[in-house]
């Protein structure tokens, strides 16, 4: 038996076959359709259900369903995406087209939700009993998952870590509120940081700052106005998963993401904030780690959701 996982992203769209074990047996990609598109949508996910049974050899009854990450606020009960900023959606009832074009049971579900499940099943969260997944990309996003099951909350909202207010005298966030940590600690937050300096003459004038990588590359290479940006914005990520871990005392801590990519120099910052305000038995209790799966979380995390809606995982 094996599973289509999907996860939708702004830009690009991932597709994988996987199988009960987890492991993935063909992977794919393309471009996001245009906004409105969700007709578009389901008839390429259509398309690359076909491609990855030609590629697997497969056959259609030996795929029981379908789990698909959207990156935006859903009611699950009733398979609809209330909405999705980055794919111009609201209340689009994506569980009813897409099981009629695909003739599948399908699922949907926050994506930094199903990085959280694909996390816990099969990367650095594999074998412990509760992990915490925060995702630090242009936002902050986190899921929760225990005994091996995503924790939603009563409407989904559990692990929105990105809209803790650290500072209620700061910046506006996406979400209406002020001064939220995905306000200080994302991509997006390094990059503005560095911009400001670059403008106060602080920062390396000649670079372009396109994203946090140039800023982290910057403070790899020396630039002490670039370190101190790295670590404020890692100080304040530890900070929030002190205040969530103190809360929920989780086995395991995973850290994914495009940030991510910075590794240690971005961790660092991270663990010493964690080890300072986390209470000392929630701290030597919990496994603060990077995530193992990079890209292949939301797939993964998506084919196992369906096939726990199915009641076909342990
Ligand atoms: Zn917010």
């Amino acid at each position: 038996m094996a599973w289509l996982g999907v996860d939708v992203g702004g830009t690009q769209v991932k597709t994988a076959m996987v199988a009960s074990s987890g492991q993935i047996l063909n992977k794919r990609s393309f471009d996001t359709p245009p906004a409105s598109g969700v007709e578009q949508l389901c008839a390429c996910l259509n398309e690359a259900l076909r491609q990855h049974l030609a590629a697997t050899g497969l056959r259609e009854a030996n795929v029981a369903g379908a789990g698909v990450g959207i990156p935006g606020f859903l009611d699950v009960d009733r398979g609809v995406v209330v909405e999705a900023v980055n794919l111009g959606w609201r209340d689009v009832p994506l569980v009813a087209e897409l099981e009629r074009v695909l003739g599948l049971p399908v699922a949907i579900e926050n994506d930094a939700n199903l990085a959280a499940l694909g996390e816990a099943w099969t990367g650095a969260g594999r074998g412990t009993y509760s992990v915490l997944c925060v995702t630090v990309g242009t936002g902050v996003g986190g899921g929760i998952v225990i005994g091996g099951r995503l924790y939603r909350g009563v409407n989904g909202m559990a692990g929105e870590i990105g809209h803790l207010v650290v500072n209620r005298d700061g910046l506006p966030c996406n979400c209406g509120k002020r001064g939220c940590l995905e306000t200080v600690a994302s991509a997006s937050a390094i990059v503005r940081a560095a911009r400001d300096m670059q403008a106060q003459g602080r920062l390396a004038a000649g670079v372009a700052i396109e994203g946090a990588r140039e800023v982290f590359e910057l403070a790899a290479a020396g630039h002490e106005a670039a370190r101190a940006i790295v670590n404020e914005a890692g100080h304040w990520l530890g900070y929030g998963l002190a205040l969530c871990a103190d809360t929920l005392n989780p086995d395991a801590i995973v850290v994914a993401g495009g940030v991510s990519k910075a590794r240690e120099a971005w961790l660092r910052p991270v663990r010493d904030a964690f080890a300072a305000y986390a209470l000392p038995r929630t701290r030597a209790a919990a496994r603060l780690t990077l995530a193992a799966l990079a890209n292949d979380a939301g797939v993964i995390g998506a084919a196992r959701l369906i096939a726990q809606q199915l009641g076909a995982a342990e």
